[in-house]
């Protein structure tokens, strides 16, 4: 086996573990493999390892490697590819031509410049709300004040489909009590619409906290692929 399907491997142990002592459902909770800094071959290595949800962060890097996996795939179904970055909205119409999620959906800007690039997508395009939980507002997200309205905004676009909120977790040692935050502003978002119950956190140094604070979706980079090459 190599490095990369070993490392693969010890990750999914320690979510299936984690899962197992939390008594959750293993079908609720989906591994997006961060695979931004690295090459598209070795996205094409995890496919072939089963991996169908990858993470990018950068559109000019994300919309190359996009289209040349397809192609290495000669007609196999395509992976998931989110977009969990921050956004520009003059990125958007591009992004949305390959990306089937994105994770930092987090300003009425962005928010205007996606509902028109969805116009020609064929389906709707799966979005989280980021929520912003330190006082840096250079980090993206909205402020946690600000959620409610902004989860409106969202529900009455046409195009997209909400599936809840995203956040990074400040790296102060505190990861803790964000999470324990974002699982209250989840519940929150809840209230406008029960089936935007997905949440977007958990990362390398902390997924496994994420999980019993009902992370659904962790984007997971460097504990898989290693150190960035790029
Ligand atoms: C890079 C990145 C990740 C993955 O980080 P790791 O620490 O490598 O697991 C997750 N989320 C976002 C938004 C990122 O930019």
């Amino acid at each position: 086996m190599s490095l990369l399907a070993d490392r693969l491997a010890a990750v999914k142990d320690r979510i299936t573990s984690r899962l197992l002592e939390l008594e959750r459902d293993p079908s609720e909770v989906t591994l997006v493999v961060v695979t931004k800094n690295h090459p598209v071959d070795l996205a094409h290595e995890l496919y072939t390892l089963g991996c169908r949800d990858f993470g990018e962060n950068r559109d000019q890097e994300a919309a190359p490697k996009a289209s040349q996996l397809a192609t290495m795939l000669h007609g196999e179904p395509s992976p998931t590819w989110h977009f969990v970055g921050q956004l520009q909205s003059n990125k958007a119409k591009r992004v949305a031509e390959y990306a089937d999620v994105v994770h930092s959906v987090d300003r009425s800007s962005l928010l205007e410049a996606l509902i028109k690039a969805t116009e020609e997508r064929s389906k709707a395009l799966d979005v989280f709300l980021q929520v912003n939980l330190t006082e840096d507002e250079n980090r993206g997200g909205v402020h946690p004040l600000e959620l409610e309205k902004f989860t409106e905004a969202v529900l009455s676009a046409n195009g997209l489909r909400l599936l809840g909120v995203m956040a990074v977790a400040s790296l102060d040692g505190e990861e803790e009590r964000d999470f324990e935050l974002v699982q209250k502003l989840s519940q929150r978002v809840q209230t406008f619409d029960p089936t935007a119950k997905f949440i977007s956190a958990g990362m390398s140094a902390d997924f496994e906290l994420a999980l019993a604070y009902g992370a659904t979706h962790l984007r997971i980079g460097t504990a898989i692929t290693g150190n960035r090459t790029a």
